[in-house]
């Protein structure tokens, strides 16, 4: 295959469990692809961890990340009793990954109860804000409290990344989707937000629900939905639930994306039950993979790519978790059926 143009570097990390499984999928598809990438592969997770290191993520790889700004990346372990954080949350907090977005569209072949359903959305999470500071402390002996911190700036950052996703993919609308009745000065930042940002985006329609409502709409009528908004708890349950609605996590990708770097991942994490067996279904790095190519504007090879994976899953083989009454094929086996279906 001809690679046209430079080669772009691009940090990878294999990571833990079925990562290292699923991210090798990722290289060798993008490679047979003709993407122009130069892979430097780093260490993050639990090797480091268990070498001492408590934040789970090497200098060098620190360095490699903030030099080319962008990662494809596979699940990390921080192994019990190491460690104060999660190696995801060192990256995330040093690259200000403030937005997390989850595509899920209907996939042919995949059997769901919403397999009939046309669904194609886009959940943008605020992801560094929120509950997730993680600030507790007793009040009292028999009274917990929890901070909730939300503020304006990153409300507008949310908002205007939920924007720009539907500009560049050329979706009509966006929804913010808050408790704003509850929580009107934290929750109803956002919503005030998003309505002043929404008027710089006058060709996009802006939309607003409360939270409740979007998880009952979502599964009353989910290809009513484009692109979802919303603040960093809300966003953790609706992403997983909206992953589930097109058939789970063997195929949600994700990206997290930020001021610094762009990580392109996998929703699912480590996979110890399956991890070195070539039973990992790769579908959701190498979908995590067409996001990051057309993060980098190598969108005919991202349609490439893009088309190889749902044929292969129109067609099968499968991997065990979407095989359904079909017997499974391996994560290999699986990998070189979409290479040939590159075309
Ligand atoms: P972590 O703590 O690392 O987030 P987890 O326990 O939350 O892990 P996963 O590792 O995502 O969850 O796995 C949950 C279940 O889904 C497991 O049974 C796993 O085997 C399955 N699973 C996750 N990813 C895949 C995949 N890519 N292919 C097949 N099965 C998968
Ligand atoms: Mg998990």
């Amino acid at each position: 295959h001809a690679s046209v143009g430079t080669a772009v570097p691009v940090t990878l990390i294999p990571g833990d469990g079925i990562g290292p499984e699923v991210t090798n999928a990722a290289k060798r598809v993008l490679e047979a692809a003709g993407a122009r990438i130069e892979w430097h592969e780093h260490i993050a997770g639990k090797q480091v961890f268990l070498a001492g290191n408590r934040t789970g993520v090497p200098q060098e790889t620190l360095d490699s990340i903030a030099s080319t700004r962008v990662a494809l990346k596979g699940p990390l372990e921080t192994p019990i009793g190491y460690g104060g954080k999660s190696a995801n949350v060192t990256l995330r907090k040093l690259f200000e990954t403030y937005g997390n977005t989850r595509p899920a569209r209907t996939i042919p072949g995949i059997a769901t109860p919403f397999s009939h359903r046309n669904i194609d959305m886009v959940v943008v999470r605020e992801n560094v804000e929120d509950l997730y500071a993680g600030i507790e402390h007793m009040q009292t002996p028999g009274v917990a409290q929890c901070l909730k911190l939300i503020s304006q700036k990153g409300c507008e950052k949310i908002s205007r990344l939920a924007f720009e996703v539907a500009r560049a993919e050329g979706r009509r609308t966006v929804t913010c989707v808050t408790k704003a009745n509850i929580m009107k000065l934290t929750e109803g930042m956002l919503k005030r937000t998003f309505e002043a940002v929404a008027t710089e985006y006058p060709d996009i329609e802006a939309q607003y629900m409360l939270v409740d409502n979007c998880a009952h709409q979502l599964v009353r009528s989910p290809e009513s939905f484009d692109v979802l908004v919303t603040t960093n708890m809300n966003g953790d349950i609706l992403s997983d639930l909206v992953s589930g609605l097109v058939g789970g996590l063997g195929i949600a990708p994700g990206a997290n994306l930020g001021k610094h770097a762009a990580i392109f991942e996998a929703v699912h994490g480590t996979a110890p039950d399956i991890a070195g067996q070539d039973k990992a279904n790769p579908t959701a790095t190498l979908l995590s993979a067409v996001m990051m190519l057309r993060h980098l504007g190598q969108f005919e090879v991202a349609d490439k790519v893009d088309k190889a994976v749902a044929l292969t899953l129109e067609k099968g083989p499968r991997t065990g978790d979407i095989s359904g009454d079909q017997p499974p094929c391996g994560t290999q086996a699986f990998t070189d059926a979409v290479i040939a279906n590159l075309g």
